[in-house]
């Protein structure tokens, strides 16, 4: 069965062509600059990129019939016809508490998906236009959503709520709904497998360490706590974003220096997190500044591990036990130098690293970066969101079939 994956953005669609149940990439790529006079499509089979510069794109559906065409034409054609296409796995942001897996997409999946659209204004709007667009060149094909929040679902009350009035979560959908989903599912799976356990034997902690960043508790397989909250801004240092502060900073922002609440959504989103400390916000370049002595650079940093370590402890006293620690995503898959800050001195929590493991793991590797004493296991694991999504749409069509 060959199934597509999309991960429609404002201006961009990301995909993947894999066939199940052998997980075999038969081609990915990118569209870029949707709705600019210059787009951009990077398009790869089996390790050959083709890049097509200066098209126009004026919106997702011409964005996706050429991505159609690319599947279907010339000698690297991985496709002779649409109809091939069983099913179309997309990448939804947000499916609130109405959705707690991955779903077959209907009329009232869509309502439901657009009805969220204000929990995500920039993400919801885009992975619906990808779904309408895709419906119509792919017509034969199963449609199914895979929600970000959708893993997060199976938080307790006492860990999603916050402590305010009681209406705002009954009326308002104000709550901890957490983030990156499917990448917390597929490391979890994936470090159960390393294991050698069923997944829900499994209390992990997974640290999703990218440009955004998220960690959470897993107990017995299911998500029970994770640092982004309400929306992505919550939790973790980031690229651009503040992760938890003191909600009481945004009346001293706006009362004593007069700032309109755009400008503070923009502050704590954009200009935030590290390169709100040190003015980079690429780890890369981050951990160049610190070792030449850049003072800036080298609190960034400390800042940085230090908050991941902090939820690293309250996770713990969470879970009570904690079989395995995971480090995904760019900076995760890549920085060994964050991985040696976040472990230092864990040994009361039975975290301890393998120093030599650790320096040799990178990017595409997967593997233990623990002691041999160490109680807790430490694995790196590359995440791979698209292949979550093909498995899960390959479920949803067989319950569905
Ligand atoms: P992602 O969002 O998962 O693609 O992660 C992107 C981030 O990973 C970048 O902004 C970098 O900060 C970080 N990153 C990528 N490669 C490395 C590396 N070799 N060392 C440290 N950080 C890296």
């Amino acid at each position: 069965m060959k199934i597509l994956t999309i991960n429609a953005g404002s201006s961009s669609i990301k995909y993947q062509l894999i066939t199940m149940p052998d997980e075999k990439v038969l081609c990915n790529g990118l569209v870029e600059r949707i709705g600019e006079a210059e787009g951009r499509i990077k398009h790869t089979v089996t390790g050959r990129e083709t890049q097509i510069d200066g098209v126009p794109i004026a919106d997702h559906k011409v964005g996706l019939s050429r991505v159609a065409a690319l599947l279907m034409d010339g000698p690297d054609r991985v496709i002779d016809a649409p109809g091939e296409i069983a099913a179309v796995g997309h990448r939804v942001v947000h499916g609130g508490e109405r959705f707690q897996q991955s779903t077959r997409i209907t009329p009232a999946v869509k309502a439901a998906i657009r009805e969220l659209s204000p929990f995500a204004p920039l993400h919801n709007p885009a992975n619906l236009a990808g779904i309408e667009v895709a419906e119509e060149i792919f017509p034969q094909a199963e449609q199914v959503a895979a929600f970000d929040t959708a893993f997060h679902q199976t938080m307790p009350e006492y860990a999603f709520r916050y402590a305010v009035p009681t209406d705002l979560y009954t009326e308002h959908g104000v709550r901890v709904y957490g983030f990156h989903g499917t990448s917390h599912a597929y490391v979890a799976k994936a470090a159960a497998a390393w294991l050698g356990k069923a997944p829900e034997a499994c209390n992990l902690i997974t640290a999703h360490l990218g440009n955004g960043a998220s960690i959470t508790a897993i107990r017995n397989g299911r998500s029970v706590d994770t640092s982004m909250g309400f929306t992505p801004l919550d939790g973790l240092i980031m690229g651009t974003r503040c992760g938890t502060l003191d909600p009481a900073l945004i009346f001293f922002l706006s009362e004593r220096l007069d700032m309109p609440l755009d400008e503070i959504d923009s502050l704590l989103n954009k200009r935030s997190g590290l390169v709100g400390l040190c003015g980079d916000n690429d780890l890369r370049d981050i951990e160049a500044r610190a070792t030449a002595g850049d003072g800036a650079a080298e609190l960034a940093l400390t800042m940085y591990a230090y908050r991941i370590r902090k939820y690293i402890g309250a996770y713990a006293a969470a879970l009570g036990r904690v079989d395995a620690l995971v480090f995904t995503a760019g900076v995760g898959e890549n920085s060994s130098e964050v991985r040696r800050r976040v472990c230092t001195d864990l040994g009361l929590l039975g975290i301890s690293l393998d120093e030599v493991a650790n320096e040799v793991m990178v990017r595409g590797q997967t593997g233990p970066i623990h002691a041999q004493e160490s109680r807790v296991a430490v694995y790196v694991i590359g995440t791979n969101e698209e292949l979550e999504i093909a498995q899960q749409t390959a479920a949803v069509v067989g319950e569905c079939g």
